[in-house]
């Protein structure tokens, strides 16, 4: 395909039907065509074909406003993988110097191990052991301790447990979560987190640069051989594209049921928690019912009307599209709110400080925690009060 932008075969597979348009986040906010996914494969079709010029304004305001969310794939009836165009629309609109500053950035931090590592240090440094579940204002019933906790991970156990299954601890969880980390560690101490690991190569995918987030996911998967579980769905996706998905398991993929009677109590009650999915692990991986069961399991659980739509945390769309970003999230903290939910559940970094960022912002009492956070703390089934 030299001199195309698009895959031909992938760019054609779309019949215009419009199935897409009701699950997209960017068209209901808009009602404007050019907005909606089939707007966006017309775009690029002109671009293919060379009908727009490659500097046309709307082809690089579409490409940026587009959360990348990959709403529009599951229910696509003609198997268009829109992610994949928009990853290749990307590597054309964003090459060079056009890729925002911001991203190129981060892109270059998470490239750097020993800032990683850093990072870590310096968090924990800056907020101490209790960083990773701080006291929300306002929030009186707080998630019992976790017992015996520390903030640095536990030891490598070695050979001990899995055969040959490692947590990839990621980006945004060593500099914001460690926390989370240490949680999928006490929930699996078989796991093996070597720290010699680095980025798993998404964030370059997602902001055009398919090359470097392949290259960054192949030296991760010789960083960790066998089976790379990861607290992560973003990840996860990303890894599975490039490794396979044999390779990659996501948390709540990997972890078995919790013992009978398990659960978690908040003022003296069964919780109530809710869950917002991972965008790229439901429509990616097609990964929803899994964390559903864990948190059934353990407390009653409030599936919100919104749950399977983005956050707008969307990687670093909330940090290039900010006004956008936080016009979806306060769509959805409402919705939180109104469901009183005591916890709302996250499956990935992003979405966690996203959803701890906007539900502090408003000092609400709800709390946003990973699902390995949560499990951690369940206890055996007190009597009935
Ligand atoms: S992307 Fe799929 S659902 Fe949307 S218009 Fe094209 S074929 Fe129809
Ligand atoms: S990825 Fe999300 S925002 Fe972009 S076109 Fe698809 S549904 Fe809309």
């Amino acid at each position: 395909m030299t001199g195309d932008v698009f895959n031909p075969e992938q760019l054609s597979r779309c019949i215009s039907c419009g199935f897409c348009l009701p699950a997209c986040p960017t068209y209901a906010m808009t009602g404007d065509e050019a907005s909606s996914p089939r707007g966006r494969i017309t775009l690029m079709r002109a671009l293919q074909d060379g009908t727009l010029p490659p500097d046309d304004d709307t082809l690089a305001e579409q490409s940026s406003f587009c959360l990348g969310c990959r709403a529009c794939e599951p229910v696509c009836p003609a198997g268009v993988e829109y992610g994949s165009l928009l990853e290749q629309w990307r590597v054309h609109q964003w090459r060079g110097p056009r890729r925002p500053l911001v991203a190129r950035a981060l892109m270059l931090l998470v490239e750097q191990r020993w800032v990683l590592r850093l990072l870590g240090l310096v968090r924990r440094a800056a907020h101490g052991p209790a960083a990773a579940l701080p006291p929300e204002p306002g929030a009186s019933d707080a998630l019992p301790p976790e017992p015996g906790a520390s903030d640095a991970l536990p030891p490598e156990p070695g050979a001990a447990g899995g055969p040959d299954a490692q947590l990839m601890l990621g980006c945004v969880e060593r500099g914001l979560f460690p926390a989370v980390s240490r949680a999928a560690r006490a929930l699996d101490p078989g796991l093996a987190a070597p720290t010699a690991q680095g980025c798993c190569g998404a964030l370059h995918a997602h902001n055009g640069d398919l090359a470097g987030g392949e290259r960054l996911a192949e030296r991760l998967g010789e960083d960790l051989p066998g089976t790379i579980v990861t607290t992560s769905g973003g990840c996860a996706a990303h890894l599975a594209s490039v490794l396979g998905r044999d390779r990659v398991r996501e948390l709540s993929t990997w972890l078995a049921e919790r013992p009978a009677g398990a659960e978690l109590r908040v003022a003296g009650r069964r919780a109530r928690v809710a869950l917002q999915d991972s965008c790229h692990l439901r429509n990616g991986l097609g990964v929803f019912a899994e964390p559903r069961a864990l948190l059934r399991q353990v407390a009653d659980y409030v599936e919100l009307p919104s749950a399977a739509t983005c956050c707008g945390a969307a990687g670093t769309y909330s940090l290039l599209r900010p006004k956008e970003s936080r016009r979806i999230l306060d769509a959805k903290l409402d919705e939180i709110e109104a469901a009183g939910v005591d916890l709302v559940v996250a499956v990935n970094p992003g979405c966690l400080r996203q959803l701890r960022t906007g539900l502090r912002r408003r000092r609400s009492p709800v709390r946003a925690v990973h699902l390995a956070e949560l499990l951690t703390r369940v206890e055996p089934a007190s009597r009935p009060d």
